[in-house]
């Protein structure tokens, strides 16, 4: 069985005389998981034990009970609220988790300054410190709200005073059928309250993508092309046999890159007037949030149309081709920092691809990058890319327009670039010998390239084309040649690298 989880955040309205109650059981909540994170400090043996054996020894270290009339640090004595057992154990919880974390990485510390002395090196690293203050979000167990419905919930607040049943209505999306729920989180969100709860799916697994691909004619996989430009995604289907289905453009690569520009524009504006950035601290705040939350938006909405197109036509498998590091250019400040943006949103909007398909049973995978926008998708021949009302020749990075010369195909780059990534996926189970018969260059890169190699290679090369041409002739007869071809012309002179960027992928 496979597993999904996903977490809906629906905001919270309620009446404005409430509102302080979710303030006031926030900071108790706090004041509680701040509480047992000391009684951890001073109790670290517990941190040896499972969380619910844990649970156990710190009640019985701080809760008093009849059987336990007189515990060695009472939270009673501490905070004077009554705490619900089901609100003390939650924020116990936030507390272990806080405590684990910060051994581990004091452990981590000791470690190696141990190692710094051992070798005579001076060791300049602060140690990590436990958190001086807590913000947390309550965890609302069982106990904590009651009749949950699709439109409203009742929660028990603490109102500074007592506890209250307030009941809230839920605003945004339901809980999609088929998930279980998990205990619900109040989160602050500004001065607006959300409810986060965590949901979770178990489904049979889909099969693997090998499987799916050599086995099942009938399947068809979603290849997508990411962009930083007018197209934020390409996507196209296509069956096992690389017959094209559909294709679909994501556009508002140039709204994003206008608005994401405007306000880094401001941000290099108000730099240079206050001259000075204080280190450590994060400038202009507010400007620089409204950026996350235009990147963060774009990469759900774009992942999700992506999801939706593969769902409307069955595929079950995307592809993606790995993502390349960032190269600035030179230019100003925004221009640079716009570009870096873009580059990351590639990878938010793969990441968040990703898990949406896996909660729809759809599997992800990655081929290699090489030249997915220079080679031809139905030839494998390398294409010349150029703008509208220009001559079809050379490679005009960013350009709309291709051209294959080999085999007269023209088209969108975009397109064709996302077909070539689709096939490349098609091509490594087609060919499970490509790795050590690596293909013949096409008739039209050879004789380029045959001039610059040394005569042993060209020996090799030349016994290479024999049996290729026989495997091209095999594969013609099953009808799915020419769309199958890889280029790999450069393989004569450099086959190790490729071949790992081909096998990998
Ligand atoms: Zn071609």
């Amino acid at each position: 069985m496979a597993k999904a989880i996903k977490t809906i955040r629906q905001p919270l309205s309620y009446q404005p005389a409430h509102s302080s109650y979710f303030a006031a059981t926030k900071d108790l909540f706090n004041h509680v998981a701040a509480f047992y994170f000391e009684v951890i400090t001073l109790h670290e043996k517990v941190l040896d034990l499972s969380n619910k054996e844990a649970l156990t020894a710190l009640e019985k270290l701080t809760h008093t009970t009849k059987d336990n009339p007189h515990p060695a640090m009472p939270l009673s004595s501490a905070i004077t609220a009554d705490i619900p057992a089901l609100f003390r154990r939650a924020a116990i919880h936030v507390a272990l988790g806080s405590a684990h974390s910060f051994s581990t990485h004091l452990e981590k510390w000791r470690k190696q300054k141990e190692k710094a002395r051992a070798r005579g090196k001076k060791f300049t690293i602060r140690p990590p410190v436990p958190p001086h203050s807590w913000n947390r979000s309550v965890t609302l167990y069982a106990g904590q709200w009651k009749g949950r419905t699709a439109k409203s919930i009742l929660l028990k607040l603490w109102t500074g005073g007592s506890w209250a049943w307030i009941k809230c209505r839920i605003q945004g999306q339901d809980i999609p059928d088929g998930w279980d729920v998990d205990s619900p989180t109040l989160v602050q969100d500004g001065h607006q309250w959300k409810l986060h709860t965590a949901l979770q799916k178990k489904f049979s697994a889909p099969g693997k993508v090998e499987h799916q691909v050599t086995s099942h004619s009938e399947t068809r996989i979603c290849s997508i092309d990411l962009n930083i430009t007018k197209h934020l995604a390409v996507c196209t289907i296509l069956t096992v046999e690389g017959t094209v289905v559909a294709t679909r453009f994501i556009e508002g690569g140039k709204q994003l890159h206008g608005l994401r520009k405007r306000q880094l524009g401001r941000i290099a504006r108000n730099r240079s007037k206050t001259g000075m950035i204080a280190e450590g601290e994060q400038d202009n705040a507010a400007l620089w949030a409204k950026i996350r939350a235009l990147d963060e938006d774009s990469a759900h909405q774009v992942s999700h149309r992506i999801v939706e197109f593969a769902q409307q036509h069955q595929a079950s498998v995307l592809v993606f081709e790995h993502l390349g590091h960032f190269k600035p250019q030179k230019g100003k400040y925004s221009k640079r920092g716009n570009e870096k943006r873009s580059y990351w949103l590639r990878g938010k909007t793969f990441k968040y691809t990703k898990y949406k398909a896996w909660n729809e049973g759809i599997l992800t995978c990655r081929v290699s990058p090489r030249n997915t926008s220079r080679d031809c998708a139905r030839c494998g021949a390398l294409v010349a890319r150029y703008d509208a009302g220009k001559p079809a020749e050379g490679y005009t990075p960013g350009a709309p327009l291709v051209f294959c010369s080999a085999c007269q195909m023209r088209g969108h780059s975009d397109r064709n670039a996302s077909m070539v990534i689709g096939k490349r996926l098609l091509a490594r189970y087609q060919q499970p010998f490509s790795q050590e018969k690596p293909q013949a260059p096409l008739a039209t890169e050879r004789s380029t390239k045959v001039g610059g190699v040394s005569g042993s290679q060209v020996a090799k090369g030349k016994g290479r084309l024999s049996t290729n041409h026989a495997r091209h002739g095999a594969r013609n007869a099953q009808g799915t040649a020419q769309d199958t071809v890889l280029r790999t012309s450069n393989s004569v002179s450099g086959i190790a690298h490729q071949l790992r960027l081909f096998n990998e992928s």
